[in-house]
């Protein structure tokens, strides 16, 4: 075979020659190599029998017919049957040329493109998957390029964002950092995407077409142009509003039930079992910074027959106000005023020696005197008073604070001895 015959074959290139009407007058090799037929199968045959379906047939036909009246066409493409059964994708060219006989047929060249042809569907149908994804994807999508111009969205973004429609998004947002809610959401956004290429679960707020805010958890995927250069990214958003507000209704629940939960119904101050959490916390503090922890124990003077006088309820009441009384007194942060149980309160003074729990004790007592609640029956005066027991100490290591307790029960006891509504401090009031 001629150098040039072969080559073409090498390269899945056909010659054939043509009758005006089509039949095959030549028959190279080549085309035996491309179609598996021999020259003595195929001279005489319409050439057209090679093409799977009539309406091919027919384009082949018209198209052999325009290149004989010497139009102006380039190409045709068509499937094509060989002898073995397989399908083949071919481009045909055709120009006129002289037969031997004088008339004038066609010289034809087949291109067998199977491969493109095949790689060009596999393209498409890929091509068509992803734009697929992309308007029906339940998360947000957009693309931007490397100066944060966004190029397009698809139609859940928009839908996010309370937009008509993607196209609306994009007229109306040019810039990727007009899609965050504040500036410095889009530069940490941008700034961590290109330093790692890509970015997960990225929690922001998105801004609303109306001025709402959206709470979404973003992911970014840098693109690369043909140099593989990085030249902008995608960015993916799902909505969780919903997910953050159940999270804040559970943390507004939470803080609610913990505060139910260290809180004295009939007072509204800390009850016991919050008492005891925190008195071990100051102790095992006081014990490291070696300095002076306060107890201030109080009971309520002749508080039964308060009871027994106006009844239970307004003894509620009465507890309640000497609550909030005392509590208003112990000013300073780290203080606090609890129930102890039954018409006791206890006072934690963290850092506080005992001249400063003294002196707070003294004004507590002024203070429940001066609430002025009647309590007729009580001894000596006519309204409601306080005994209180103070003690304090340098925690150490080889003490517990049930030993400081202990203390300011003693001196209340003591009080109480001495004739109620009056302040005794631990160790100072002996015989
Ligand atoms: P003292 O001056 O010696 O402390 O006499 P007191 O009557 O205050 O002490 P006592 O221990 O004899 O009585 C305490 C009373 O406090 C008895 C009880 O009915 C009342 N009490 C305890 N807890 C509550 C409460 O939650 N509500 C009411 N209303 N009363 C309570
Ligand atoms: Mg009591
Ligand atoms: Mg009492």
């Amino acid at each position: 075979m001629p150098a040039h015959l072969l080559l073409q074959a090498k390269a899945g290139i056909a010659s054939i020659g043509l009758e005006p009407d089509g039949t095959v007058s030549q028959w190279e090799a080549s085309a035996e190599a491309l179609f598996g037929y021999d020259a003595s199968r195929m001279i005489g045959r319409e050439v057209t029998s090679l093409v799977p379906s009539p309406e091919e047939g027919d384009t082949l036909k018209g198209f052999f017919k325009a290149c004989l009246r010497g139009a102006c066409v380039s190409d045709v493409s068509t499937a094509c049957v060989t002898r073995q059964g397989d399908m083949c994708f071919c481009r045909w060219y055709a120009v006129p040329a002289l037969r031997e006989s004088g008339e004038t047929g066609l010289a034809v060249m087949v291109k067998d493109v199977t491969a493109q042809t095949l790689a060009v569907n596999e393209l498409n149908r890929a091509r068509s998957q992803a734009r697929s994804l992309f308007s029906s994807s339940p998360i947000g999508i957009f693309q931007a390029d490397i100066k944060g111009r966004i190029l397009v969205v698809n139609p859940e973004l928009s839908w996010m964002l309370g937009y008509e429609s993607p196209a609306q998004l994009t007229e109306s947002l040019q810039n990727v950092s007009c899609l965050f809610s504040d500036p410095r959401q889009a530069e940490s956004f941008l700034f961590q995407l290109y330093e790692g290429e890509q970015l997960n679960r990225f929690r922001c707020q998105l801004r609303r077409r109306e001025g709402g805010l959206t709470w979404a958890l973003c992911y970014g995927q840098v693109t690369r142009n043909a140099k593989e250069r990085v030249n902008g990214f995608y960015g993916f958003c799902i909505n969780i509003s919903m997910t953050v507000r159940v999270e804040q209704e559970l943390k507004r629940v939470n803080e609610e039930l913990r505060r139910a939960s260290i809180m004295d119904a009939t007072t509204g101050i800390a009850n016991r079992g919050h008492f005891d959490e925190c008195i071990v916390t100051e102790w095992n503090r006081h014990v490291r910074e070696q300095s002076d922890l306060s107890l201030i124990l109080c009971d309520i003077d002749h508080f039964k027959r308060y009871n027994d006088t106006y009844g239970h309820q307004a003894g509620d009441h009465c507890l309640a106000r000497v609550a909030e009384a005392l509590v208003s007194c112990a000013r300073r942060p780290g203080d606090l005023v609890a129930r102890y149980g039954g018409e006791e309160f206890v006072v934690i003074l963290p850092s506080t020696d005992l001249n400063g729990a003294r002196h707070l004790a003294e004004t507590m007592r002024c203070c429940i005197e001066g609430l002025a609640v009647t309590n007729e029956r009580a001894d000596l005066v006519t309204h409601v008073t306080l005994s209180l027991g103070v003690a304090a100490m340098v925690p150490h290591g080889g003490t517990r604070e049930a030993e400081l307790v202990h203390m300011a029960d003693e001196a209340l006891y003591r009080a109480k001895e001495l004739g109620r509504n009056c302040c005794v401090v631990w160790g100072e009031a002996e015989g």
